[in-house]
């Protein structure tokens, strides 16, 4: 069972969760509904994952009350901008099914597009109204983070990036961990990357444990909220078996100078598809 982080609006976040990108909308309901069965109580999803539907309908077919799961979606780029980013919420919501979600995230800054700021602000009207518990961002930089939080005064609870052994966002983590904001890693496995790395085989063989459920452990001990994606049962029990084991001082060291600032992603400065 996964422990719990604070947020800086009072609510709490599962650290371990589970995502839903590329799972296909034909089996998210299933997918869904059979992790948290498992013991899973974060589901991560997204409007342009497409798979809202299934997302909301495997809440329900978990048998689980309401309250015991948290609900992430996300803000597309193309719907930036205060009124637009209201309707899409509404959207999501009607997909899901739900009347509110846990965490509502702007998917991207897009900073090209100059609209962040009054997306931000749509989120803050979203929480007001109950549609959201709590708001957040994703693939925000600094600059983007200190903009939004100057202008209204509102703090992301949440800021979801890429994190994983190669790209360890070292200056970010410290400026979100001085203004109370959560860090939540995306593509935590890193495509593989550092499964077969010395640092990651040694704590795997030490531990008895997967390279996988190293690198897992590790977002754990950084203090990240992590969110793996895995459509196998087997896979989804692996990353969720994390909990019973701890890495030591020298073994983190080992993993955190693996680091080398290489994405498997996009460079949220440069981004900006609609
Ligand atoms: P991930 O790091 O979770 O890796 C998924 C891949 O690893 C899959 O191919 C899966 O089969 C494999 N895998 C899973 N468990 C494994 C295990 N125990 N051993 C070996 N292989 C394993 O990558 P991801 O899906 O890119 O990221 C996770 C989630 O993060 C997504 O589903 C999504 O919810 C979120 N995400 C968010 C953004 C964003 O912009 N906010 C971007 C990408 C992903």
């Amino acid at each position: 069972m996964t422990t719990m982080l604070s947020l800086n609006d009072g609510h709490q976040i599962p650290q371990l969760g589970f995502g839903l990108w590329q799972v296909p909308a034909a089996s998210t309901a299933e997918t869904t509904a059979s992790a948290l069965r498992m013991g899973y109580r974060l589901v991560d999803g997204a409007a342009i994952y497409g798979n809202e539907e299934g997302q909301g309908e495997g809440v329900r077919q978990s048998g689980l009350p309401r309250d015991q799961v948290f609900v992430t979606t996300k803000v597309w780029n193309s719907e930036q901008g205060f009124d637009r980013a209201l309707l899409a919420t509404e959207a999501s919501l009607k997909r899901l099914g739900l009347d509110h979600v846990d965490l509502l995230l702007i998917h991207w800054p897009c900073p090209a597009k100059d609209l962040y700021l009054d997306t931000w602000r749509a989120l803050i009207r979203l929480r007001e109204d109950g549609r959201a518990l709590s708001i957040g961002v994703s693939n925000f930089q600094e600059p983007h983070l200190q903009r939004i939080i100057g202008e209204t005064g509102v703090t992301p609870v949440v800021n979801q990036v890429e994190i994983n052994p190669r790209l360890q966002q070292p200056t970010l983590r410290a400026f979100h961990d001085q203004h109370g904001i959560v860090t939540q890693s995306w593509t935590p496995l890193g495509q593989g990357r550092s499964f077969d790395a010395a640092p990651v085989r040694a704590a795997a063989l030490r531990s008895g444990k997967s390279p996988a459920q190293v690198i897992l452990r590790w977002h754990i001990q950084i203090g990240a909220s992590v969110i793996p994606r895995s459509t196998r049962e087997a896979g989804l029990r692996e990353n969720l078996d994390i909990f019973d084991f701890t890495l030591n001082d020298a073994e983190m060291a080992a993993i955190a100078a693996l680091d080398e600032g290489a994405r498997c992603g996009p460079d949220p400065a440069q981004f900006n598809m609609a």
